[in-house]
């Protein structure tokens, strides 16, 4: 019998992470009109086939319009804790963005920082589960709009243990935010940054050169540039990977052919993520499992990204 590996999930977004239910309840009780839609699951889990970037963010985005309440966010920050606790894990970091959450509610973005951070130190101390948030700043608001947004992070920087940059990677370049990431850095937090997902290996190489990126988010597409893999491994930058997501998003071609497997043979850290539980319909135990079954790795690479992923937490 092979020993258990650790669970620990780096790269899983609290917005797609909120459980079907919950945002259905919450859509009945405020009378959203998702509640009267005939199937409103479909806005909300993506199909297993591929689903494509765009509509796949549809459904993440979704459910954060639904959430007009703090308690709301009180209630699925929990929740998600929760969840993750009986999946098994071992150690968490939850990711959101206050910004557009802010933008889509009429939230103040610190409430919803404050009322994040409250449920997930309650639940954390509760489960016994170690739990570190990361702050997203957005790029397709621009590069006014993300000193903002970090302005706004970094008021509340005791919340986190570090910060990402998300959203539209192939219109907005890693330059114009490059005053922001240095704030954050100089704060003392720990930076990752969603690159390679939609946009080529020019967005991680700009992700590592002007942000500081300690981690990638995906990063996928590094797998297209021989130079780019032997930076990433001889700087110990690991990606964050999703089986799944990457899969319907199309940020990979499939499950066999998944780009994890250039990676590892290039000696590139790669740890194994969720991203959205919710949207993506799945848990990390069985992302781990999927690596075996459908994706192909060996027992013993699985086991080296699991110790990749405890390695790579900033939270520990
Ligand atoms: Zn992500």
């Amino acid at each position: 019998m092979t020993a258990r590996l650790p669970l620990v999930d780096l790269h899983r977004h609290l917005e797609g992470s909120i459980r079907t239910s919950t945002v259905l309840d919450i859509a009945e009780r405020t009378g959203h009109e998702l509640a009267k839609r005939p199937a409103p699951r479909t806005a909300l889990v993506a199909a297993q086939e591929k689903t494509g970037l765009l509509p796949y963010l549809d459904k993440v985005d979704i459910a954060i319009g639904v959430l007009a309440e703090l308690d709301d966010w009180h209630r699925a920050a929990g929740e998600a804790i929760d969840d993750a606790f009986d999946d098994g894990l071992d150690c968490l970091e939850l990711r959101y963005c206050p910004g557009i959450i802010a933008h889509e509610t009429g939230l103040a973005a610190e409430a919803v920082i404050d009322a994040v951070a409250d449920a997930v130190a309650e639940r954390s101390k509760k489960r016994e589960l170690p739990v570190g948030l990361i702050g997203i700043v957005v790029r397709h608001l621009g590069a006014e709009s993300a000193e903002q947004q970090m302005s706004t992070l970094l008021s509340r920087k005791e919340s986190f243990c570090a910060v990402d940059l998300a959203g539209d990677e192939a219109n907005f370049p890693a330059q114009l935010f490059e005053e922001a990431f240095a704030r954050a850095r100089d704060a003392g937090l720990h930076v990752t940054i969603h690159a390679g997902e939609a946009a080529g290996p020019g967005s991680v190489w700009d992700a590592v050169n002007h942000l500081g990126a300690e981690r990638i988010g995906h990063g996928v597409r590094a797998a297209e540039d021989a130079r780019l893999m032997e930076h990433l491994a001889a700087h110990d930058i690991t990606l964050e990977v999703s089986l799944t997501s990457n899969t319907q998003t199309g940020a990979a071609p499939s499950y066999a052919n998944h780009q994890i497997h250039q990676l590892l043979k290039a000696g590139v850290p790669v740890s194994l993520n969720t991203d959205n539980p919710r949207v993506s319909n799945v848990r990390l135990s069985q992302e781990h499992r999927t690596a075996i079954t459908e994706v192909g790795l060996r027992e013993d690479q699985l086991a080296t990204v699991a110790q990749q992923s405890v390695a790579a937490a900033f939270n520990n």
